[in-house]
């Protein structure tokens, strides 16, 4: 009999997971609370690296399509002053494969491809150690038994309480998203200054990020220090008064910087939360995490890259295993790996956050300095 296999969540970890796991003819449920693919925005574009995220499309037969689909040019990045002066200017290198950018929502339809998922099945708790397995409860009440439940269900997990007290705080830092459609058209300008990558421009305990996505989508960030309730007396859905407060604290930019923001449709509150640095739990048989429920760190393009490199081991140890005990063992084996892991990154992402808002701007520059190639 075949191991009763579960995934909670359908984001970059659970359907990698899922995905080589098919591709070794082994059953999987994919349970995934919305209610349909494309339920909600699915967000900006991710870099996958060569050795993290790459790896792990290529463990799931999917690398060819990965290059088809994504952009080396995308990372090309420019970082500038507060005053409009290029700091630095680091064109796209099409035949460079490192880390090229791929739209989420297309990541998303790549690893879906014949992967049956059960949409609208929001996860409220998991009980391990029943009598039936590991049980599974639905926002609608209803139970499921598993013999293997893999929580790939993001920053807000609710099967990591099952093995871990730890929650996310907050960083200190707050992201503040909105975009621009048809910026090559309506925006010429813009799209000169975001180029074919990403624009950055620090100054002090502040930045403002833009990111080119596919079709002429900008994705804008602008970060700062502030705290939780920075907004409090903001009416969120009042979008000129939210716009007026994020400008307000750019005050002084260059104006081209600052139209990324004038322009921008609606406003998104994004405040970056992050789990101990090193987090790890006594192993629970029958029940682990993987990607941001394990180790949710700040967003300095890792996150994803790791959620799908731990997703497909995960599948190829589960795959590879012998019988019930060789099960566990190799999930006690993979999370080992995953903190080792995990680990060094979310230490370097945490100090890289601290650089990239910081009350000295220089670090920020300092900082891309010491990662791109000169
Ligand atoms: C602005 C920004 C930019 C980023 N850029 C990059 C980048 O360039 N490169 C990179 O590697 N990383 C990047 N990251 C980080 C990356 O987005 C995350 O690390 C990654 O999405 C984690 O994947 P995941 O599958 O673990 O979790 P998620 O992507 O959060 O997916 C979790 C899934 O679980 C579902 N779910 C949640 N709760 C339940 C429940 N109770 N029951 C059922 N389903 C549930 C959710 O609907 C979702 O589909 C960025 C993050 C941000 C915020």
């Amino acid at each position: 009999m075949r191991p009763r296999i579960a995934v909670i969540g359908g984001g970059p970890a659970g359907l990698t997971f899922a995905r080589v796991l098919h591709r070794h003819g082994h059953p999987v449920t994919v349970l995934e609370r919305d209610s349909a693919p494309d339920a909600r925005p699915p967000g900006g574009t991710l870099d996958l690296h060569a050795n993290l995220g790459q790896l792990a499309l290529d463990k799931a037969g999917l690398l060819a399509e990965f290059r088809a689909l994504s952009r080396p040019e995308g990372q090309a990045m420019r970082i500038l002053a507060p005053d409009g002066t290029v700091l630095r200017d680091w064109p796209a290198r099409t035949d460079d494969r490192a880390h090229p950018e791929i739209d989420r929502g297309q990541l998303r339809d790549l690893l879906l491809g014949p992967l049956d998922v059960q949409w609208g099945r929001g996860v409220t708790q998991v009980v391990p150690g029943t009598r039936d397995g590991v049980l599974v409860g639905f926002a609608d009440g209803r139970e499921e038994a598993f013999d293997l439940v893999v929580g790939a269900d993001g920053a807000w997990s609710r099967v990591r309480p099952a093995l871990s007290p730890a929650a996310p705080h907050y960083t200190g830092i707050t992201s503040v998203e909105t975009s621009l459609d048809g910026v090559d058209t309506r925006h010429p300008d813009l799209a000169r200054l975001v180029g074919d990558g990403s624009v950055a421009v620090y100054g002090v305990n502040r930045a403002v990020v833009a990111q080119r996505n596919s079709g002429g989508h900008v994705k804008v960030y602008a970060q700062f220090r502030a705290p939780l309730d920075w907004h409090a007396d903001l009416d969120p859905d009042d979008v000129e008064a939210v716009r007026s407060h994020v400008l307000g604290l750019f005050e002084g930019w260059a104006p081209r910087v600052l139209d990324l923001l004038r322009h921008g449709a609606a406003f998104a509150h994004r405040p970056l939360y992050v789990l101990p640095v090193s987090h790890t739990w006594a192993h629970v048989p029958g029940v682990t995490l993987l990607g941001d429920a394990a180790h949710l760190m700040p967003p300095l393009g890792v996150g994803a890259n790791l959620a799908m490199l731990e997703g497909a081991e995960l599948a190829e140890s589960v795959a590879a295993a012998p019988g019930p005990a060789g099960l566990d063992e190799a999930v006690r084996a993979f999370e080992e790996r995953m903190w080792t892991r995990a680990g060094r990154w979310a230490k370097i992402t945490a100090a890289g956050l601290e650089r990239l808002v910081s009350p000295d701007p220089a670090q920020a520059v300092a900082l891309f300095d010491e990662v791109q190639p000169s």
